[in-house]
């Protein structure tokens, strides 16, 4: 049984393929038994996360503004104590995120997203919930603003999809984080990732689609919806010499561990 670490199941992208309930009977059918939606904006697109999720078991969500919508005013007046109550009032929300730091795309302001970042980190440790980061070329910023909101010590949280290099890989790891990988690994030309990810213990490992983005092989190309994590995941599996079986415990396990807050069902998802 799988756990997607990381979607984007309501996006308009991934609207093509159906009706929500078909992508969860897609899942239900690959043995993916729960997902984590990430949530990209807190005043925009929160309130719809939190209404899909009334009642669904095994469907978690994060809170958080994504580095490439911290300039959006909306988000910008989102204070780290309007995030923690949130936080309080709903139990689905169990991680912060999608937080971090995008200079490839530069679609905001460097300075607010450094703000951002800061704010989400000191809301994960005030409620000591994991920290689910995106970076696209900012691996020096994102390490030494983790260590400087942190003292030193690190925290929980997840480097998701994860792109960056050996060195990045490194310095995560030492702070306590996870890393998450994509369909990015099962790409022809991710050799040098197939070898970070061999790199990384398997207590520390996770998988994600990061839908609908990233489709792995055989369907590369395609939208990507949760149920391609099982593609995602039996490369990972190659590449550590496990079975599948085995690294989808293994995943699962991780993620029970590091988020306190999920709670699995029996049942998988429910339509
Ligand atoms: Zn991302
Ligand atoms: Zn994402």
């Amino acid at each position: 049984m799988w756990i997607d670490s990381h979607c984007h199941l309501l996006h308009d992208k991934i609207k093509p393929l159906g009706e929500t309930d078909i992508l969860l009977e897609n899942c239900r059918q690959n043995q993916v038994e729960a997902l984590l939606i990430i949530n990209c904006r807190i005043v925009e697109e929160l309130p719809k996360l939190l209404e899909f999720a009334k009642g669904r078991q095994n469907i978690w969500l994060t809170i958080g503004t994504h580095p490439h919508e911290a300039s959006h005013r909306d988000e910008i007046k989102v204070t780290a104590e309007d995030m923690q109550k949130i936080i309080a009032e709903n139990p689905q929300i169990i991680g912060v995120g999608e937080s971090g730091l995008d200079y490839f795309y530069d679609f905001s302001d460097r300075k607010d997203q450094e703000i951002s970042f800061r704010k989400h980190i000191q809301v994960c440790i005030e409620k000591n919930i994991p920290l689910v980061v995106h970076a696209r070329d900012a691996d020096q910023d994102i390490i030494a603003i983790i260590k400087d909101e942190t003292s030193n010590k690190g925290m929980k949280g997840i480097m998701h999809c994860f792109s960056s290099s050996p060195w990045m890989a490194e310095e995560a790891l030492a702070l306590g984080f996870h890393i998450s990988f994509s369909g990015m690994i099962t790409f022809k030309k991710s050799d040098d990732l197939r070898s970070i990810c061999k790199s990384i213990p398997l207590n520390r490992l996770l998988v994600e689609t990061d839908a609908p983005y990233l489709s792995p092989e055989p369907v590369r190309g395609k939208i990507n919806e949760p149920a391609h994590v099982i593609y995602t995941g039996q490369k990972m599996a190659d590449i550590h010499g496990v079975s599948e079986h085995e690294l989808a415990r293994i995943t699962k396990e991780n993620f029970l561990n590091l988020f306190e807050r999920a709670r699995l069902q029996d049942g998988g998802l429910s339509v």
